[in-house]
């Protein structure tokens, strides 16, 4: 029989997610026993940007999305950064983060200003990226106190120029990819030396806006409990999964629970790769779709990032 084991990836992408949903996730983990890993995006919460972008977008996706918005990530979060000024995470938010670490959880750095990432990463000049990499790891080491040794790129959006400013740092891995086992990445000839752990599944943000599953929380559930097949990587959003999807959430964990699944840390797979360090491959980066999300993500195993959404 195959071992079934998942590690859980928590982006914290929003300043009501950081402040409320974390600490619901962290009920839940404890209630469960498991340990999870937080990515924390410290600087502006400019959502409002990216879901006024959603709202001008024609399309199907853009109608799911839409008409799923301000319930799943509330109104204030709607409009941070346009008609609300965009509040400072890691300033605003500093005793989340340190809860999550002090739970006994695995931390790192999501990003600085995560639309501007995740929009503007193809356009920013390498000074650029330099900068707002480096003020989300200032803030993380004022805040815990200890630098960061993990990072995940805000919506899987890296290019060869983050990959070059991420690998200045000591990290033991980043996750900034989607599908797939860990791989060293390539791009623009050179090959990176920080492994990369890409999450595997589906997120819970996608999945609802799958057609097939449109059947409520009983579908969801069916389709995460029979989605795990070896090891995997989920990612799971603290304004999400730890606010309005709170509950769902609980019962997917039970779900796999009570099916025997494992739970593993991002980091313990990150040195059970780095233990057998010569058989990690080396994959090529690309940009793919997902089902379910807008735009591109970035992959080193295309086939599998496209085959884990369908
Ligand atoms: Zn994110």
């Amino acid at each position: 029989m195959t071992l079934r084991r998942v590690a859980l990836k928590v982006d914290c992408d929003t300043f009501e997610g950081t402040r409320d949903g974390v600490p619901r996730l962290l009920e839940i983990f404890a209630a469960q026993g498991l340990r999870a890993t937080f990515y924390f995006t410290l600087g502006p919460d400019r959502s409002g940007v990216a879901i006024r972008r959603v709202f001008t977008r024609p399309g199907f996706l853009s109608k799911m999305i839409r008409s799923r918005a301000p319930s799943l990530y509330g109104w204030r979060t709607a409009l941070y950064g346009t008609l609300l000024p965009a509040p400072m995470i890691g300033a605003r938010c500093e005793e989340a983060v340190r809860a999550a670490a002090r739970a006994g959880h695995e931390t790192g750095v999501h990003g600085w200003d995560h639309v501007g990432w995740h929009d503007g990463l193809d356009d920013m000049s390498r000074e650029a990226i330099t900068r707002e990499y480096g003020a989300a790891h200032a803030e993380y080491l004022r805040i815990l106190g200890v630098p960061a040794r993990s990072s995940a790129a805000p919506g899987w959006t890296a290019s060869e120029r983050s990959l070059e400013v991420q690998e200045e740092r000591s990290l033991l891995h980043a996750s900034d990819t989607r599908g797939g086992e860990p791989f060293f990445p390539r791009a623009g000839g050179r090959t990176f030396r920080t492994l990369e752990v890409p999450t595997t599944l589906p997120t819970l943000d996608e999945t609802l806006a799958w057609p097939a599953l449109s059947g409520g929380d009983a579908a969801q559930r069916a389709y995460f409990r029979s989605a795990v097949r070896g090891t995997e990587v989920h990612t799971v959003h603290a304004e999400v999964e730890g606010r309005s999807k709170a509950a769902l959430l609980a019962g997917i964990l039970d779900d796999w629970k009570s099916d025997g699944v494992e739970f593993v840390t991002l980091s313990a797979l990150a040195r059970e790769a780095l233990a057998r360090r010569d058989r990690i491959p080396e994959r090529e980066i690309s940009r793919t779709r997902v089902s379910g999300r807008g735009g591109f993500v970035t992959t080193g195993w295309p086939e599998a990032a496209r085959a884990a959404s369908s």
